[in-house]
């Protein structure tokens, strides 16, 4: 194990055999996420990045390599999942219960998170009647209710709109670094990365490796979000560079 790291993946492989070929998704694949970091997980898509999530949270087991973990694991898929017939309480509750762990404690916890969050006096409010941007809150605090260590997203602002996008970003940065989770996130958004990371594993495509690691420090007026990101004097910089090296295996 690395020094403080969470999960340390190494020269992890996958393949998928399939009735007539084989498919090599992930090629040596290390990687390491560290106490507090956001690591993104950035490459096209059908690159492996939920492979990689799958494989973290123990669903997948690798071809080869290692993998590490060290804590408990709250994964927010790429759809939010968010039952119709529930209200938002009682969506939230859902990881609670299945566990079998509705204390004081946790009650009160959840009650905080709504409350910190906006969400309380939605909690009797069914999903559907709530904005696109409002069930990802929702569901990362479903998610957090379980007090995880490490925090998995898949693709958690694909089925936003882009104004939306940058809110929900912002909202779901806030929440993650106020909590203190330490988070993999995968995304294909380079300013997304950008925006809420602290290490970015930039992706090739298949067969998989990480192509580059970029620590991402940024010169913001106020605390760095999402938003101000976007004004730091190296933000550019960053995205010319990751663009480059994301253009490289389109072969332009
Ligand atoms: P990404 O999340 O980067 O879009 P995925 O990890 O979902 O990529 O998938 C990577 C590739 O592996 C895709 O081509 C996908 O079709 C394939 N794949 C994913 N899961 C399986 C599986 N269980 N069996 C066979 N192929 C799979
Ligand atoms: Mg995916």
């Amino acid at each position: 194990m690395k020094e403080n790291s969470l999960v340390h993946l190494d020269n992890v492989n996958m393949i998928f055999y399939r009735p007539d070929d084989a498919l090599h998704v992930l090629y040596n694949i290390s990687m390491n996420l560290h106490e507090g970091e956001i690591l993104g997980l950035l490459g096209p898509s059908g690159s492996g990045k939920s492979t990689i999530l799958n494989i973290v949270a123990g669903l997948l087991a690798p071809s080869s390599g290692q993998v590490e973990c060290h804590g408990q694991i709250g994964y927010m898929f790429q759809r939010d999942h968010l039952l119709d017939w529930r209200n938002i309480y009682d969506n939230i509750m859902l990881g609670l219960e299945i566990q079998k762990n509705i204390t004081p404690q946790s009650e009160a916890k959840v009650e905080r998170l709504l409350k910190s969050y906006d969400l309380w006096d939605f909690r009797r409010h069914f999903p559907k009647e709530l904005s696109g941007g409002m069930r990802q809150r929702v569901a990362l605090i479903r998610t957090l209710a379980i007090d995880p260590d490490i925090l998995l997203l898949d693709e958690p602002f694909s089925s936003l709109d882009y104004q939306t996008r940058l809110l929900v970003s912002n909202d779901i940065y806030k929440i993650i670094k106020q909590e203190n989770k330490s988070t993999i996130m995968v995304t294909h958004d380079i300013s997304e990365a950008i925006g809420m990371c602290d290490t970015i594993y930039v992706l090739s495509k298949r067969p998989t490796n990480v192509k580059a690691i970029h620590s991402i420090n940024l010169t913001t007026a106020d605390e760095k979000t999402p938003l101000t990101a976007r004004k730091a004097p190296e933000y550019q910089h960053y995205f010319d560079l990751i663009w480059k090296e994301m253009m490289q295996y389109e072969g332009k």
